[in-house]
């Protein structure tokens, strides 16, 4: 079960350069599933290994387990693109 204490907790985007909730990180990855870095992102705030292992399906939590970090012109080209979404707002 999601916990919303959790899903409201928030940190600094190494993306995006701005605060962001917890629940942003669940659903900015591709076709709205979690970012691949989130295991990166908060292992220092709380157990989410634990979290995402008990409230995803199987597969996702697998996939985001295994993540391997993208070549940095793909992050590149992300962050980009995240930005242009951010200023069309
Ligand atoms: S998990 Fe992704 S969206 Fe969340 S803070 Fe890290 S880089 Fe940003």
């Amino acid at each position: 079960m999601f916990d919303p204490e959790k899903d409201n907790l928030q940190i600094r985007c190494p993306r995006l350069g701005s605060i962001i909730p917890f629940r942003y990180c669940l659903i900015s990855g591709e076709d709205s599933m979690p970012c691949f870095k989130i295991m990166d992102c908060w292992w220092e705030i709380f157990d989410v290994d634990s979290y995402l292992k008990e409230n995803l399906p199987q597969d996702i939590y697998q996939g985001l387990a295994s993540a391997k970090p993208k070549p940095k012109v793909a992050s590149i080209v992300e962050i980009a693109e995240e930005a242009m979404k951010k200023r069309d707002k």
